[in-house]
């Protein structure tokens, strides 16, 4: 097909910084099996260079895919040839890019010479290190940071902890930014770790949640990732590890743990964008948080949070056919959480296991944690539903952490009162 033979001339990408100028996001609506087959036969097309932002799954879901802008009309034509509808969400997403840089750069500039951390804007890793440093130095008594490994390229591995001093205290854990560019998770992060801090002694709920409970933050759960995404290229979302035998790198670290390893929804192909990695917990990003998990030994909550989607989910990915034992718990837990998260801005989620709500999934965190005992373990796809996907402008960042606190609020009272 002329499609596939035309783009190997892409395949060598610029060592600079990635541009994506018109490049759009389509998408994707199959109405059958066989539509859904021809997307997945589509994504696995190398030299295409199709990144998908939300994976084919299940006919009558979309899928969502950017394309660059030199296989536009092959991939069009082909949607059309098979009668598959698509829209386009993103028109030019190079557009989108470079006001969201526009922005950032202006922020770093009034930031610095200032004490100030604006919470509304998105921020290079060392800013989010150093805010999480003055978070610690205006909370020493209640707020510690704890380094719990390094990534690939060296980067300390931080987490925030939340504490009254119990040293037996069971614990709740949360972390974002596992995928890189999912900005707006690690700015929710942040934003988090702020919102706990000062509300101790203020706020009832979460004073009483720390008497009794430690919170452990970890905001940039992948930093390597993190920093590539805002200095090569703004749409990776693997760790930066290097593969032997590939040019490509890193591996998915939500594809990488010891849960379902190597199953349905993960690639063997280390150059795709779910690629599990060589083996479960090869890549020390989530080595480091397995060991953490396994040496606090007793973890209540884990909540990993991701964008986008609106969704809230719970296990399994990776187990497509049995519901868990906590079914019926998680569910109504989660559907209440939702509710929370709704009731502030409107903002719609949807609810239910990793396979049945987004796609099945191996090797994913919290089917993981849950298969080590840890109950209540969830996953959020925070904002949007698509309009901007990982591009979530900068003014949405406060508003997204508003109404996702509420949520985790939720989450964290039911796990407070219900000890097991
Ligand atoms: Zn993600």
């Amino acid at each position: 097909m002329r499609l596939f033979l035309l783009l190997a001339a892409l395949v060598g990408a610029s060592q600079g910084l990635q541009t994506f100028a018109g490049d759009q996001v389509l998408r994707l609506e199959p109405s059958d099996d066989e539509q859904v087959h021809l997307l997945k036969q589509l994504e696995a097309l190398e030299p295409l260079q199709l990144d998908f932002w939300r994976f084919p799954s299940y006919p009558g879901r979309p899928a969502d895919v950017q394309v660059p802008f030199a296989c536009l009309q092959d991939v069009k034509a082909f949607l059309e040839s098979h009668q598959i509808k698509y829209s386009v969400l993103i028109q030019d997403v190079q557009d989108i890019v470079d006001e969201e840089a526009r922005e950032m750069n202006l922020n770093e500039r009034k930031e610095r010479g200032s004490d100030s951390f604006n919470y509304a804007a998105y921020h290079p890793l060392e800013s989010i290190y150093s805010a999480m440093d003055d978070i610690v130095a205006e909370y020493p008594q209640l707020v510690s940071k704890h380094q719990i490994g390094e990534s690939y390229e060296k980067r300390p591995l931080f987490v925030l902890k939340f504490s009254t001093g119990g040293r037996s205290h069971p614990a709740i854990w949360i972390d974002a930014g596992i995928h890189a560019r999912e900005w707006v998770t690690q700015a929710t992060a942040l934003w988090t770790a702020k919102k706990i801090a000062s509300d101790y002694g203020n706020d009832p709920s979460v004073t009483s949640l720390l008497n009794t409970m430690d919170v452990f933050l970890m905001p940039v759960a992948n930093p390597d990732g993190y920093v590539f995404s805002q200095t090569k290229n703004r749409m990776w979302r693997k760790t930066r590890s290097k593969i032997p035998g590939s040019l490509c790198f890193g591996a998915d670290p939500n594809r990488n743990w010891d849960a379902g390893f190597g199953g349905p929804g993960a690639s063997n192909n280390p150059c795709s964008d779910s690629y599990h990695g060589s083996s479960a917990n090869s890549e020390v990003e989530v080595r480091s948080v397995v060991d953490f998990v396994r040496s606090h030994g007793n973890l209540k909550a884990f909540i990993s949070i991701h964008s986008y989607s609106q969704l809230l989910m719970f296990p399994y990915g990776y187990n497509c056919t049995a519901a868990i034992k906590d079914y019926e718990e998680l569910d109504a837990l989660g559907k209440q959480a939702a509710d929370a998260l709704a009731s502030l801005y409107g903002t719609v989620y949807k609810v239910g296991p990793i396979c049945n709500i987004i796609y099945q999934a191996s090797g994913g965190s919290i089917d993981w944690t849950y298969d080590q005992g840890i109950k209540y373990s969830f996953g959020l796809e925070l904002r949007d539903t698509g309009r901007y996907g990982f591009l979530l402008p900068a003014s949405q960042i406060i508003p997204t952490a508003q109404e996702t606190w509420l949520a985790l609020k939720t989450i964290m009272e039911h796990v407070r009162d219900h000890p097991y």
